[in-house]
C-alpha cells in the first residue's frame, strides 16, 4: 500500500485525523450544552467522542483500517442523522464534508449503500425545520455533493491502484518487486510480534535462484534469459495458493512468501516448485533449475535476519550441488530431509 511522508495511508489519516477533530471541536460544544441543561445532546456528543477516539487510537496502533473504515462512517452518519433531529438540523452543514470523508474511506458501493439511507432519514427533520425551497436545495446540493464525491473517489481510485501496482510491479516478468516485498515481511514481522501464539502468525519465506544464469544468458543470449524469467514467473504464479505472494528479489532472484505455513509445509512448497521448474519447459533451448532456501519466521527474530537466513540456505542448496532445496537452521527434524533433493541444515 502505498504511503505519505508521514508513512500513513489516507484511510488511516482520514479516520485518525477524524478523531482529532472531533475530539477537539465537539468537547467544548458538549460543555456549553450540559452548562445549558441539554443534558441528552450532551452526553451524545461526549459518547462520540469517546468512541471515535477508541477507533482513532486503534487504528493508530494496528494500522487497520478495513473495519474501521465502515465503523467511521456509520458511526458519522448516525450521529449526522441524530444530531440533526436532536438539534433541529443546526448542524446540518457538517453532511458535506462527512460525505466526502465516506467516499474516500469506502469503495463506491459501501459509500452509496451507507451515505442514500442516511440522508432518506433526514428527509422528515427537514421538512419538519425548513422551507420548501431550502428543502430543495438542500436535496439538490446534497446530489451534486454525492456525485462529485462518487467521480473524485473513483478518479483517485483508479489511479491510486494504478500508481501502486507501478510501484511494487517488476516491470520486466509483472511479479511483485523487491519494494513490495520489504514491505510485506515488515507488516508480518509486525503481525507475528502482536500475535505471537496464533497459527496465522507463522510464515515462511521460499528464496530461490536460478542456476547457473549467467551461462545460459552467455549460451543463449540477454533476451532467452529475459523470456525464461517471464515464463518462469508466469508458471510459479499458477502454481502457488491465492494467499501466497510471488515476488522478483533481483536479478535471478525470486521469494515467495508463504502466510500461515509453518518450515514443514514451506518446504514441501519449495519440492514442488523445485520439481515443476525442472520438468518444465519454459525454454525451448535448455533445461531450467533453480536452487532453493526456506526460512519460517522465528520468534523476535528481525526481518532482516529471516531474509538473511533463507539466503544462506539457498547458497547451501547451491554448495551441495544445485537443484536442491535446503531448509534454513531449525532444530525440528523435516520428514523431506530424507529426499534426494532437499538438504537440512
Ligand atoms: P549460480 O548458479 O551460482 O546462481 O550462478 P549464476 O550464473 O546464476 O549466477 P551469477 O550471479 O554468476 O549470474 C547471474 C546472472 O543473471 C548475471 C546477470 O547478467 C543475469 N541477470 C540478472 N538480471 C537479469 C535480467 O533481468 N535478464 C537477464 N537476461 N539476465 C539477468
Ligand atoms: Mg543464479
Ligand atoms: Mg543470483
Amino acid at each position: 500500500m502505498l504511503r505519505n511522508p508521514v508513512n500513513r495511508t489516507i484511510e488511516e489519516i482520514i479516520i485518525i485525523s477524524s478523531a482529532i477533530t472531533m475530539a477537539v471541536s465537539i468537547i467544548p460544544f458538549a460543555i456549553y450544552r450540559y452548562l445549558n441543561g441539554q443534558y441528552v445532546a450532551a452526553l451524545f456528543e461526549i459518547l462520540s467522542v469517546a468512541i471515535m477516539c477508541v477507533i482513532g487510537v486503534y487504528v493508530w496502533k494496528t494500522r487497520n483500517t478495513r473495519v474501521m473504515s465502515i465503523a467511521t462512517s456509520v458511526f458519522m452518519l448516525v450521529g449526522l442523522v441524530v444530531f440533526n433531529y436532536i438539534l433541529s438540523t443546526s448542524i446540518l452543514f457538517w453532511i458535506y464534508p462527512i460525505i466526502m470523508s465516506v467516499y474516500f474511506l469506502n469503495s463506491l458501493k459501501v459509500s452509496v449503500l451507507l451515505v442514500t439511507p442516511a440522508a432518506i432519514a433526514l428527509l422528515p427533520v427537514l421538512i419538519q425545520e425548513k422551507t420548501l425551497i431550502e428543502v430543495i436545495s438542500i436535496v439538490v446540493t446534497l446530489i451534486i455533493c454525492q456525485l462529485f464525491g462518487f467521480i473524485l473517489s473513483s478518479k483517485i481510485r483508479q489511479q491510486y491502484t494504478m500508481m501502486e501496482s507501478l510501484v511494487n510491479q517488476d516491470g520486466l516478468t509483472g511479479a511483485l518487486n523487491r519494494r513490495a516485498f520489504d514491505e510485506r515481511v515488515h507488516f508480518i514481522h509486525s503481525f507475528s510480534i502482536r500475535h505471537k501464539k496464533k497459527q496465522e502468525s507463522v510464515s515462511s519465506i521460499i528464496l530461490f535462484d536460478i542456476d547457473n544464469f549467467k551461462e545460459i544468458n552467455d549460451k543463449h543470449g540477454h533476451q532467452e534469459g529475459d523470456q525464461i524469467l517471464i515464463n518462469l514467473t508466469k508458471l510459479f504464479k499458477i502454481s502457488i495458493r491465492g494467499s501466497d505472494q510471488f515476488y522478483r528479489y533481483g536479478g535471478e532472484e525470486f521469494v515467495v512468501i508463504v502466510n500461515g505455513a509453518d518450515t514443514f509445509k514451506a518446504t514441501a512448497l519449495a519440492e514442488k516448485l523445485r520439481k515443476i521448474l525442472e520438468g518444465s519447459q519454459i525454454s525451448n533451448e535448455t533445461r531450467v533449475t533453480a536452487s532453493f532456501g526456506v526460512a519460517e519466521l522465528q520468534t523476535f527474530e528481525s526481518p532482516t535476519r529471516w531474509i538473511n537466513r533463507a539466503d544462506e540456505a539457498m547458497y547451501r542448496a547451491k554448495r551441495a550441488g544445485k537443484n536442491k532445496v535446503c531448509i534454513a537452521n531449525s532444530e525440528t527434524k523435516f520428514p523431506q530431509e530424507s529426499k534426494l533433493n532437499t538438504v537440512q541444515a
